[in-house]
C-alpha cells in the first residue's frame, strides 16, 4: 500500500513523512513543487529508503497528479502543499490563490476521478485528508472562547482567505461528490525543519547570528502553539479514525503572547549557548512596525479530537520549545544552507534587518 503526501518537503510535511516512515514501511509518494519553502535536505535521511518516492511537481498539475494516482494507487492523499507565510501573502497574494485555491481544486479533481474508478472495497477505504489552519476562523478578543469546529470562518489575510477557500472546496467535494474527506485545522506549529522566516526559527537564527529579534507591534499578539510532531500524530489519528466529512481542530492548549515566546527562547539560549559577552539574548529584541491587519489572538479548542479520537499531544510548550532550540543548535548546517541569498533579500525587505 502507499499514501500520496503533497508538500512534504516543507516544514510540517517533512516531519510527517519522517515520522510516518519511522513507524511504517508503507510507501510514501511525496509530491512537492520545491518552492522557496521546500527543502529536500529535510528528507536527506530517506535518500536510500525505497519507501520514499520524491516527485517534483505541482498539485495544480492535474495530469501529473492523475498519473501518480494511477501508477501508485494510494489508499490516502494528505494535502500539506500550500503557500503558508502570511507576510508573503500580504506582499504577493497571487501565488496563494494559485496554489491554495486553484491547486487544491485541481488536486481534488484528480482525486475525484481516481476515486470514482476504484473498486468498491478500495473506494470505501480511501481518504483525502486536507491539512489546514486555525487562521481561517479569524481573530479572537481576549475573553472569547477558543475556536471550535463550528466557529464562523472569518479569514483576515490573503493566506487565511485562500486556506478558507480550500477548506470549503474540500467540504463541497464531500457533500457534492461523496469524496471521503477529512479536514484538520491546526494552531501554530514549531519544531525541527521550520523555515527561518517564522517567529520561532527566525528568532533562534537571528539570536545566534547577533542580529535583532524583530517583534511586530507590541508583541502581545497571542498564538496557540503545538510541537510539530504532535500535529503529525494528530493527522495520523484523524486519518485512522476520523469520521468522513468531519473537521477536527488540532491544538495543544498553549496560548502565548509573541513577546513571551521570544523571552522564553532567549532564556533557553542564554542557558544552552550563552553569548560571549555574558549579556542576555533579550538585549537583541527590537520592536518593528506591526503587520497590516495583524490578528490579535488565536486559540484552538481541541476537545473534539481529544474526546472522539482519543488524541493527546506528547509535548508541553516548555518541553517542545527546549527540544526545538536544541535541534537548531545541533543543526546549524541546515540553517546555514536554507538561509541563502534569496532568503536574506526577503528578510531585508520585510524587517529592514537582515
Ligand atoms: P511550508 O511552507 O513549510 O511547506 C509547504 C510545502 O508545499 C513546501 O515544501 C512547498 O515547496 C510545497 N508547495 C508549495 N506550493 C506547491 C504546489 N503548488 N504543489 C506542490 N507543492 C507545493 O508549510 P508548512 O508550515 O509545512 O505547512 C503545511 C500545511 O500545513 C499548509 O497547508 C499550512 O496551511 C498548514 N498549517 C501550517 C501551520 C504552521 O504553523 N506552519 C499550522 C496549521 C496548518
Amino acid at each position: 500500500m502507499s499514501i500520496l503526501v503533497t508538500g512534504a518537503a516543507g516544514f510540517i510535511g517533512s516531519n510527517f513523512v519522517l515520522d510516518w516512515l519511522s513507524q511504517d514501511n508503507e510507501t510514501v509518494i511525496n509530491l512537492d513543487a520545491l518552492t522557496y519553502a521546500g527543502n529536500r535536505e529535510n528528507l536527506a535521511s530517506l535518500e536510500e529508503n525505497p519507501a520514499h518516492i520524491f516527485v517534483r511537481g505541482s498539485i495544480a498539475d492535474f495530469d501529473l497528479v492523475a498519473k501518480l494516482l494511477a501508477e501508485h494507487a494510494p489508499r490516502a492523499v494528505i494535502n500539506f502543499a500550500a503557500e503558508s507565510h502570511v507576510d508573503r501573502s500580504i506582499h504577493g497574494p497571487e501565488d496563494f490563490i494559485q496554489t491554495n485555491i486553484v491547486g487544491t481544486f485541481r488536486l481534488l479533481e484528480a482525486v475525484r476521478a481516481y476515486h470514482g474508478r476504484l473498486p468498491e472495497n478500495e473506494k470505501n477505504r480511501f481518504r483525502f485528508l486536507h491539512v489546514s489552519t486555525d487562521e481561517v476562523y479569524g481573530s479572537l478578543n481576549k475573553d472569547d472562547a477558543a475556536f471550535t469546529e463550528t466557529n464562523r470562518y472569518e479569514p483576515n489575510s490573503p493566506y487565511s482567505a485562500s486556506k478558507a477557500a480550500s477548506d470549503h472546496l474540500v467540504r463541497a467535494y464531500h457533500h457534492t461528490y461523496g469524496l471521503p474527506v477529512l479536514t484538520t485545522n491546526c494552531s501554530n506549529n514549531y519544531g525541527p525543519y521550520h523555515f527561518p522566516e517564522k517567529l520561532i526559527p527566525l528568532c533562534i537564527h537571528n539570536a545566534l547570528a547577533g542580529k535583532p529579534l524583530p517583534i511586530y507591534g507590541d508583541g502581545q499578539q497571542i498564538r496557540d502553539w503545538l510541537y510539530v510532531k504532535d500535529h503529525c500524530s494528530a493527522i495520523r489519528r484523524v486519518l485512522e479514525a476520523g469520521k468522513l466529512g468531519e473537521v477536527y481542530n488540532v491544538g495543544g492548549w498553549n496560548e502565548k503572547a509573541n513577546l513571551d515566546v521570544v523571552h522564553t527562547l532567549c532564556a533557553i539560549l542564554d542557558e544552552l549557548s550563552p553569548r560571549a559577552d555574558g549579556q542576555s539574548y533579550r538585549t537583541q529584541i527590537t520592536f518593528v512596525t506591526d503587520r497590516p491587519g495583524h490578528d490579535r489572538r488565536y486559540a484552538i479548542d481541541a476537545t473534539k479530537l481529544e474526546r472522539e479520537l482519543g488524541w493527546k499531544p506528547a509535548e508541553t510548550f516548555e518541553t517542545g520549545i527546549r527540544k526545538t532550540v536544541q535541534w537548531y543548535l545541533d543543526n546549524q548546517a541546515w540553517v546555514n544552507n536554507v538561509t541563502s541569498g534569496a532568503y536574506k533579500q526577503w528578510l531585508g525587505k520585510q524587517y529592514g534587518a537582515a
